[in-house]
């Protein structure tokens, strides 16, 4: 399928909702879908990948990249800093690519302002925060105190869910993720992402001028 003028897919959820394994999914099933890999100042977790999941640079490191401009966006998110690559995001956009970005409410925010029209924002919500706080255990990648400070952000964070274009529940991760999926989708068909091949198409179909 082509699509005209590209999108930045964002989703964003309290931490433990579930929008990584979500968003990884859709990666799977659209791998023309550019992910996003952020900058973090938080050691990886085990399994992560340094390049794939994240940049993990040190505290000193992000400082001189946020002077230096590098960021379209950052914020500090449960203690740590997070930052989005200016660059690649810039290529993508002007190469008509969709981009996927985990990010929180902040860089939502930033990316809405900074693309209007071209941002889709998606936020994950769990089916209870008794089923929340069960993930974030149950994922077994955080000390206790580290979970402890994701749950009580987590309030605050769903609060935030009235700035977003779509709400997603994460309670059966298969129809979770045709929610998501269908998203996707129906936003590559927006008329203002397919006008540029619809107005070739109808000046195809225009009669010679006269004269
Ligand atoms: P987030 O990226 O929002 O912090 P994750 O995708 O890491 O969340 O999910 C947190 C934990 O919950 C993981 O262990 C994941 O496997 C699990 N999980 C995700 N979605 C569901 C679901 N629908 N039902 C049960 N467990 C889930
Ligand atoms: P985690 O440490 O669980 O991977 O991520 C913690 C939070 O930081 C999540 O809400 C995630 O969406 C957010 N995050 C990850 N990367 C970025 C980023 O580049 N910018 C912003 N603003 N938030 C980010």
């Amino acid at each position: 399928m082509t699509t005209d003028r590209g999108l930045l897919l964002v989703v964003s959820s309290p931490s433990g909702a579930g929008k990584t394994t979500l968003c990884r999914r859709l990666q799977r099933e659209f791998p023309a879908l550019a992910f996003s890999v952020s900058y973090t100042t938080r050691p990886p977790r085990t399994g992560e990948r340094a390049g794939h999941d994240y940049h993990f640079v040190s505290p000193e490191k992000f400082s001189a990249m946020v002077s230096a401009g590098r960021f379209a966006e950052w914020a500090e998110v449960h203690g740590e800093r997070y930052g989005t690559d200016r660059e690649p995001l810039g290529l993508a956009v002007a190469g008509g690519r969709d981009v996927l970005f985990d990010v929180d409410w902040q860089g939502a925010r930033a990316l809405r302002a900074a693309f209007p029209i071209d941002t889709v924002l998606v936020f994950v919500l769990p089916p209870s925060l008794g089923e929340l706080e069960g993930r974030l255990r149950g994922r077994g990648t955080d000390p206790p105190e580290i979970v402890a400070r994701r749950l009580a952000r987590a309030g605050s964070e769903l609060s935030c869910f009235t700035s977003y274009d779509f709400l997603v529940i994460n309670d059966e991760v298969e129809r979770a993720y045709q929610e998501l999926r269908a998203i996707y989708v129906a936003a590559r068909c927006a008329q203002l992402r397919r006008a540029p091949f619809a107005r070739v198409l109808a000046a195809q179909l225009e009669p010679p001028s006269a004269g």
